[in-house]
């Protein structure tokens, strides 16, 4: 632990010429058993944490470090309060419960200046074996009746360091940390001989140690901060790996296809740009700018554009759509269901009458005669656009020539439906509104360039947004009841019914008739379901349009599409159930005109809710960006959930945290470029890791 510093400032294991010898040609692939003191059953302990081979032991990275030179007393701590304590053990005995699954182990400790103390550990019975006189270090919480609640403990005992700072380990019952610690001690030196895949030119530009030498430091750092750069140089390596996994993968796909070059705008955008009925904001037109450079060129674009509901996005994307339009090729714009393809086509619809473009609706509701028609118009390019669901213009539809494509809503689109929707590739914009922070968008998305609409349309007020309580609901309706008879109108959202869609249209339609004849009597209510015909529902929407109703009583149907700006009040109800995304997209339905809007989120009884979904709620009421809301999100939810970390291989990343290295995920993703612009040779030995990591996860 105090061997001499690695060549930048590392702490190296020195491995004398002894062990060198011993350990000549290590095999970081090595099953642990080939370990002294490690036999099937031990190896079994270990394979349940997730350590198989003596790399998986070497880059088992330690949760914490607990410091034996740190002298504190039980005295000092005051109850309630978190330290660490070096103490003596005098005798320790497993306490009976009443809870037949808890077991108490409880020691009496006396510290380094004779303050003594009743040490609790819960559910490690084996710790009642410790002899007395034994070293600990024990990590916890002072409690209110003068005991210790132990978090973390060490042990010491004859060799084992009781000096500087000890790494604690993810560990089990039967395999605890301090086993570990040997164990690692052992393979440390095995582990200065595996080799470094990152190139030298980076280690030099970025003052990084050698991986040996990290691996080390994270191990038997001397002091904190010398670990966590060890940990950084770890996770700047994985982060490398993986961006350039997106990087080949996007370049690949650019040699191999070619898009329509769309040159420079033409008369029918300005046109547009006049017909617009606002003028673009500031982060509209930079985004038109990127696109603008991207259609120009012949690599096909792949971008995200990242935006909030009513953030502006399919302003944006009908540009594109235009400008393939007026270079003569077709443009497409795709969405995830029917009810949102009908959306698009109404607003997309209107502004093509009025330039002159020709738009096509394809959707299975269609009558077949009719969907056969527009098949057919689009083949010969007497059709300029069509909408549909991505299902639709994949399967369906032979362009004349398609030129751009605009896929809305987070669906993968890789090479092969690129191919399958003409022979020549189309330059894809892909749109999404649960914007996820723009780091993490290059990690999950890393294949994709990003664009963001930060802020709404400046005309627009955030929606004021309550959270009411359950026993106070009915003043949620009289103030929803004000409104309507201001003529206004407004949404009831029902409780999520997760078990089935039939289910919840029942439950829906039920409330309606509940509303009808209770609080909403005297007017008009609509029901709005998935389990609706595709024509009764657009009749529903229409007739809310219309203003024919006052109210609609929905299901999650309207999250995404419907707009109707004279709706300035919404209630959800149980709204603890949703997520905190689908709450904000629920919530964009109000606020879209430049009336003040309000979101009343009425939950159940706050006794039965959990933190979780109490902090979402507090979240919702306290900000209106989607961008924040999403990193709440992810601090709520944890990376792991996240949508599309599980597939991109990031959920188990090992040493580098999505959270909070973003400044290394930006700085991995520069790399990338660079390395991949450089000589093939430098990146080899990072594309093995990359296979490695691929075979060792089960991902591609
Ligand atoms: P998104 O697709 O991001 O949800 P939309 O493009 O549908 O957002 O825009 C939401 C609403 O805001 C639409 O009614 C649209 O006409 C309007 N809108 C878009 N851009 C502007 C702008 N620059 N100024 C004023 N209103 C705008
Ligand atoms: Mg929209």
């Amino acid at each position: 632990m105090t061997a001499p510093a690695g060549p930048a400032g590392f702490a190296g294991v020195g491995p004398s010429a002894a062990e060198a010898r011993r350990s000549r040609r290590p095999d970081p692939d090595a099953p642990l058993v080939t370990l002294s003191g490690v036999g099937p059953k031990v190896a079994e302990r270990l394979a349940r944490l997730g350590l198989e081979t003596v790399r998986d032991l070497a880059e088992h990275l330690p949760r914490a470090y607990l410091d034996w030179d740190e002298v504190g007393s039980f005295g000092d701590l005051s109850a309630g309060e978190e330290g660490t304590v070096r103490c003596t053990l005098e005798r320790i005995r497993v306490r009976p419960t009443r809870r037949r699954n808890l077991k108490l182990v409880e020691g009496v400790v006396t510290d380094a200046v004779g303050v003594r103390a009743t040490a609790v550990w819960f559910n490690q019975a084996y710790l009642a074996k410790l002899r007395p006189g034994t070293d600990l270090l024990l990590h916890g919480v002072r409690e209110l009746g003068g005991g210790f609640r132990v978090l973390r403990h060490e042990l010491g005992g004859a060799g084992i360091h009781t000096v500087g700072l000890v790494p604690e380990y993810p560990a089990s019952e039967d395999m605890p940390s301090h086993r570990l610690r040997a164990l690692v001690d052992e393979i440390l030196p095995q582990a200065r001989f595996f080799r470094d895949p990152l190139p030298a030119a980076l280690r030099h530009e970025e003052r990084l140690p050698l991986r040996a030498d990290a691996l080390a430091a994270v191990h038997r750092p001397r002091e904190r901060a010398e670990a966590e750069r060890a940990r950084e140089r770890l996770a700047l390596e994985e982060l490398l790996v993986l961006q350039l996994g997106f990087l080949a993968r996007r370049r690949s796909l650019a040699d191999a296809a070619t898009a329509p070059g769309l040159g420079d705008e033409g008369e029918l955008v300005a046109r547009y740009r006049t017909a617009l009925p606002f003028t673009l904001t500031e982060e509209q037109e930079g985004a038109i700018a990127e696109i603008r450079l991207d259609l120009a060129r012949t690599e096909p674009m792949q971008r995200l554009l990242q935006g909030d509901v009513g953030s502006g996005k399919t302003v944006v994307a009908l540009y594109a759509l235009l400008r393939a339009v007026e270079a003569g090729h077709q443009g497409a714009l795709m969405a995830p269901t029917e009810t949102l393809a009908e959306q698009h086509f109404l607003t997309v619809e209107g502004l093509c009458n009025e330039l002159g473009v020709r738009c096509e609706l394809l959707t299975s509701s269609l009558p077949a005669a009719q969907r056969r028609a527009a098949r057919e118009r689009l083949a010969s390019g007497e059709a300029d656009l069509a909408v549909g669901t991505h299902a639709l213009i994949q399967e369906d539809v032979a362009f004349r020539s398609l030129a751009v494509a605009v896929v809305d809503e987070q669906h993968r689109f890789g090479v092969e439906q690129r191919r399958a929707l003409g022979r020549t590739t189309p330059h894809v914009l892909h749109m999404t509104a649960t914007p996820i922070p723009r780091t993490l968008a290059q990690s999950v998305y890393g294949d994709l360039d990003v664009t963001e609409i930060a802020r709404p349309p400046a005309n627009r007020r955030p929606v004021v947004t309550r959270w009411v309580a359950h026993e106070r609901s009915s003043e949620a309706y009289t103030r929803l009841r004000r409104h309507l008879r201001e003529g206004r109108q407004a949404y009831v959202v029902c409780p999520l019914v997760s078990e089935s869609e039939a289910l919840e249209a029942r439950a829906a339609e039920s409330e309606a008739d509940r509303l009808r004849a209770a609080e909403l009597r005297g007017f008009r209510v609509g029901c709005l379901h998935g389990k609706l015909r595709p024509a009764e529902r657009r009749e529903t929407m229409d007739a809310f349009k219309r203003r024919e109703l006052d109210v609609l009583v929905a299901t999650t149907v309207i999250e995404v599409g419907v707009d109707v700006p004279n709706a300035t009040i919404m209630i959800v109800q149980e709204a603890d159930r949703f997520g905190l995304a689908q709450l904000h997209q629920l919530r964009g339905r109000v606020g879209r005109g430049a009336e003040q809007s309000y979101c009343l989120l009425v939950s159940r009884p706050r006794e039965e809710l959990t933190d979780e979904a109490v902090r979402r709620l507090e979240a919702l009421v306290e900000s209106a960006d989607g961008f924040e809301l999403a990193e709440v999100d992810l601090e709520l939810r944890g990376e792991g959930q996240l949508l599309g970390t599980r597939q991109a291989g990031l959920s188990d990343l090992r040493f580098a945290s999505l959270l909070r290295d973003r400044q290394l995920i930006v700085k991995a993703r520069t790399w990338a470029g660079r390395l991949l612009d450089g000589d093939p040779l430098v990146v080899e030995p990072l594309g093995r890791e990359a296979e490695r990591i691929a075979d060792h996860r089960g991902f591609a």
